[in-house]
């Protein structure tokens, strides 16, 4: 093959001994999963997937095809769960009437339950639960709004957040044994 000519990118071959026949059974389950084993793979969802256009790993119908399939551990440990903007223009677009922006969060409510959420999106819940603000603000930046002739950020009434993070159980998921609040 000549230097600069098309090269079809080579992939793992799936194992059928790695699948679990049941992972869409168990999605159905939920009720924002219901609607998946409608999708026949027309792809019209990543047609017109906003993060689709602009990133080359994230494709809904990958998703739901893989998940259909049983493909367990890649759906949820892959990462590109979270790369969805739930947008819902998939679920305008699906013949299928799949719910698929819902669907994605269901399975993101799986993902996040076996402890496979990107650290970096738990450092913003924490941040959240903390001081109201996803991004916590620090000197420079308050240095910085005030060279700008900006007001500080003011401080947010976190109170009632922290006591349904702590009754509904969540807290625990935020912060690791050894940091615990
Ligand atoms: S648009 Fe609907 S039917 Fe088509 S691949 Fe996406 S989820 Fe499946
Ligand atoms: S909801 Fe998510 S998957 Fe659907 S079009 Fe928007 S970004 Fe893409």
């Amino acid at each position: 093959m000549s230097e600069g000519e098309y090269k079809v990118p080579i992939k793992e071959p799936i194992k059928t001994k790695d699948l679990d026949p049941d992972f869409k059974y168990e999605i159905a389950d939920t009720y924002l999963g219901r609607h998946i084993t409608a999708c026949f793979k027309c792809g019209a969802c990543t047609g017109g997937c906003p993060v689709g256009i602009l990133t080359e790993i994230y494709k809904p119908r990958q998703i739901i095809g893989e998940a259909l399939l049983g493909m367990r551990e890649k759906v949820l440990t892959g990462g590109e769960l979270w790369l969805c903007a739930t947008c819902y223009t998939c679920e305008d677009r699906c013949p299928q009437k799949v719910n698929i922006t819902d669907v994605i969060i269901a399975l993101r409510n799986m993902a996040f339950r076996e402890g496979h959420t990107p650290e970096a999106l738990i450092e913003q819940a924490r941040n959240m639960v903390e001081t109201g603000w996803i991004q916590k603000t620090t000197a420079s930046m308050d240095k910085r709004r005030e060279e700008l002739g900006l007001s500080r950020l003011p401080k947010m009434a976190v109170e009632d957040m922290q006591k349904i993070v702590k009754a509904t159980g969540f807290i625990k998921y935020l912060y690791k044994k050894e940091d615990k609040k």
